[in-house]
């Protein structure tokens, strides 16, 4: 295969009314003509593109080079924006995709996959668009980057500013929103982190604020580079079905960048001729966070080949600000009001012929213990997508014959407290906010036993747990 070629990339304004395009060196993480939002776009005639996604599995036999063990870069004729010299990889994306016999009882499909993202070395699917962020960032010369997080983003940033030492890091997390596992690894990875009064979406207003005003390079999922990395899951999926897609891939929605990925991903193999079908996309948003349920599936708002009802949607948030609603989730990495790629998701759901739908906090919990029960575990938001997985199929809309993939986007150990209220105690104990709205399990939690330090005792438990032993 040739090498990248950095011309045949530019940035192009995702509205079709609008279309402009800019150099790929410029910076923008918004249209400067109308606002809109930016995807990295390229002449594929003209791009050295594989004839067969098979040809990328002859990079496994030379993983000594770090673009071909990096699970984004092995695929770099599919995101071809940089120079070789300039990528920076820190070994991300050595995730697998597995089937799961225990989470397809719970889902009711006897082909369930789970894509465990939270492999990552920072633990969530972030790395793969940081990955592509810091690359960017390291072409523009930038000193210093930022971005604003519900926690894995600014872990994600973190890391790869630690690990390379080619930028320094701010983190704008909202206060008190933010899983300890997750503010834990940007103050070791030595992040500049500000708690900021309010949450995500204030977080990010700030910090869109600040990176104009400073020109510091913003590393949130405006940052069209950033999602470029992130079609890289939907590569080792394929991969890991033999390239054959899936009837399903099912991810969680906060604020729209891995969705909006996957459909990009999707879209330009299928114009490649790489694969012959697209998969049905689902997104899964938590109950308390639901905008793009609201707008899809309730208000009815589509893409439509990019003339969207735009007075709909800022009704709808003009509505949100009035009564002053707010998201409100234990799955904190999806407690998102306003998704900054909404209109890129809406173009992945029309291509996939998507669905969206809300599972409440108990589901989200019960499918997360499963999940632990059954393999490497996740965090809440990821069982996002078990739960959704679970409603969709016993509505039908997911039959029983179907392959599911199920994107698991961050580790079980990113949001411990979530885990051990689970199985030891009432859920409040989680989220005082969360007392007397009725949140119940409906599993079985694993309670830990608690026996006084004597040898019989010890043993009489041995017996309830194991009779047989
Ligand atoms: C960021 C994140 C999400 C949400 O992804 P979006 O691309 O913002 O929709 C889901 N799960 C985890 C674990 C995350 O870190
Ligand atoms: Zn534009």
């Amino acid at each position: 295969m040739a090498s990248l070629r950095t011309e045949v990339s530019f940035q192009r304004c995702i509205s079709p009314r609008c279309g402009a395009t800019f150099d790929v060196c410029e910076v923008h993480t918004a249209c400067p003509h109308c606002g809109g939002l930016l995807d990295v776009d390229y002449d594929w005639d003209r791009a050295a593109v594989p004839g067969s996604l098979r040809e990328f599995e002859q990079r496994w036999a030379d993983r000594r080079d770090p673009l071909n063990f990096s699970g984004v870069w092995r695929f770099r004729e599919l995101l071809p924006f940089a120079p070789p010299q300039s990528v920076v990889t820190i070994g991300e994306g050595q995730t697998i995709l597995q089937p799961n016999e225990a989470v397809g009882r719970y889902v009711g499909t006897r082909r369930l996959y789970l894509q465990y993202e939270g492999l990552n070395p920072s633990g969530s699917f972030k790395d793969n668009g940081m990955t592509a962020a810091s690359t960017h960032a390291r072409m523009i010369g930038a000193r210093l980057a930022a971005c604003a997080s519900t926690g894995n983003t600014s872990a994600s940033l973190a890391i790869f500013a630690s690990t390379t030492r080619l930028f320094r890091v701010v983190v704008f997390v909202g206060s008190g929103r933010i899983a300890f596992g997750k503010l834990s690894q940007a103050l070791d990875y030595g992040a500049l982190t500000l708690q900021i009064e309010g949450d995500f979406d204030d977080a990010l207003a700030r910090v869109r604020e600040v990176c104009r005003r400073e020109r510091i390079y913003l590393c949130n999922s405006v940052n069209p580079f950033r999602l470029e990395g992130q079609k890289a899951t939907v590569y080792r999926i394929l991969e890991g079905l033999n390239w054959q897609p899936p009837d399903w891939i099912v991810v969680p929605g906060g604020n729209l960048g891995n969705s909006s990925a996957f459909g990009k991903a999707l879209i330009e193999l299928k114009r490649l001729q790489l694969i012959d079908r697209l998969p049905r996309l689902a997104v899964i948003n938590a109950a308390g966070a639901a905008t793009l349920f609201d707008l899809y599936e309730t208000h009815g708002v589509r893409w439509n080949g990019g003339n969207c009802d735009q007075h709909r949607i800022a009704a709808y948030f003009e509505e949100m600000d009035r009564q002053g609603r707010r998201a409100r989730t234990l799955a904190s990495a999806i407690e998102i009001n306003r998704p900054v790629n909404l209109l890129k998701c809406l173009r992945a759901l029309e291509a996939c012929d998507g669905v969206v739908r809300t599972v409440t906090d108990e589901e989200i919990l019960d499918a997360k213990a499963c999940v632990g029960a059954g393999g490497f575990g996740c965090e809440p938001a990821s069982a996002a997508a078990v739960a959704g997985a679970r409603r969709l199929r016993s509505e039908g809309v997911i039959a029983a014959e179907d392959s599911v993939v199920c994107v698991l986007t961050g580790h079980q150990l990113k949001d411990p407290q979530a885990t051990v209220a689970y199985h030891s105690s009432a859920p409040d104990a989680i989220d005082p906010a969360l007392a007397g709205r009725g949140i119940r399990r409906v599993g079985h939690p694993n309670r830990p036993v608690t026996v006084p330090n004597d040898l019989e005792a010890i043993l009489a438990a041995l017996t309830r747990f194991a009779p047989d032993a």
